[in-house]
């Protein structure tokens, strides 16, 4: 299993701050939001305010958002529903072009 990514930071003030899964830089920007469906045809809503752009592989639909890190790192922050829980994962995505 591989090790989990460090994506929140503490700041000064109390508050978490997203950083890069890659290089812990914490600048981003969030590009967009949408749904990758589920495959149960009762269960595999899109989330509401989002447009579906992939298939998820279980049986229920994920959220992803996808960041761009002023790093040039690029990255998606998925929240998968599965059984009552909410799994979240991150996936490294190709570099920009800068
Ligand atoms: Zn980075």
């Amino acid at each position: 299993m591989p090790s989990e990514p460090i994506i929140l930071s503490l700041n000064g003030d109390g508050e978490y701050v997203l950083l890069c899964p890659v290089c812990g830089h914490d600048c981003s920007h969030i590009d967009s939001a949408f749904t990758r469906q589920g495959s149960d045809p009762f269960e595999n809503g899109r989330y509401d305010g989002t447009e579906v752009r992939e298939s998820s592989g279980w049986r229920r639909s994920a959220l992803v958002i996808r960041v761009e890190g002023e790093c040039c790192h690029n990255w998606n922050i998925v929240i998968q529903q599965h059984k009552g829980n909410n799994f979240v994962s991150v996936e490294i995505l190709p570099e920009s072009d800068g």
